[in-house]
C-alpha cells in the first residue's frame, strides 16, 4: 500500500482539505507555499496518465473546486497546477498558491511551518471547500 492510500485510510495523519467518493486533498507535509496542497485518486496509480480518462477527467474537476477554495483562503495571483510524482508511487497533482512564475520551482526551500498554522490553513481551506 502507498503511503498516500495509507493517508487516506487515516492509518498516517494528515491535514485534511476535502474529499468525496473517488478523490483525497491534504497539504504537501513540504509545502512551497502556504496553501500547497495535493490532490489524489483513491485508486492506487502510480502514473497520472495511466488513470482512465473518467478519474483523470474527475481529479481535475475535483482539483478545481479544491483550487478554488484555495484562491478563497490564501492570498495568490492563481493557484498554479503541477505533476511531478517521482518521489510518491501515488498519482498526485500539486496545487501551489503562486504570485510568480518562481513560485513553482521545486528547487525552491520549502516552508517550515508548524502543526498549528498547517491546521489552521487546512480548517480555512476546508471551510471555503465546503460552502
Ligand atoms: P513528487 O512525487 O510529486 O515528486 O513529490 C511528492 C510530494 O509529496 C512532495 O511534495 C512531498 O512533500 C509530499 N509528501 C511526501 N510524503 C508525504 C506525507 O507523508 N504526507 C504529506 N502530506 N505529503 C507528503
Amino acid at each position: 500500500m502507498t503511503i498516500f492510500s495509507k493517508i487516506i485510510k487515516g492509518e498516517i495523519p494528515c491535514y485534511k482539505i476535502a474529499e468525496d467518493d473517488n478523490f483525497f486533498a491534504f497539504l504537501d507535509i513540504n509545502p512551497l507555499a502556504k496553501g500547497h496542497t495535493l490532490v489524489i485518486p483513491k485508486i492506487e496509480e502510480d502514473y497520472l496518465f495511466n488513470l482512465d480518462d473518467e478519474t483523470l477527467a474527475g481529479m481535475i474537476v475535483f482539483s478545481k473546486k479544491v483550487a478554488l477554495a484555495i484562491g478563497k483562503t490564501i492570498t495568490c495571483n492563481r493557484v498554479g497546477l503541477t505533476v511531478i510524482g517521482l518521489e510518491v508511487p501515488h498519482a498526485h497533482i500539486h496545487l501551489i498558491p503562486i504570485t510568480r512564475e518562481s513560485d513553482m520551482n521545486f528547487g525552491n526551500a520549502k516552508l517550515k511551518l508548524d502543526k498549528e498554522e498547517m491546521a489552521e490553513i487546512a480548517r480555512k481551506i476546508q471551510l471555503a471547500f465546503s460552502i
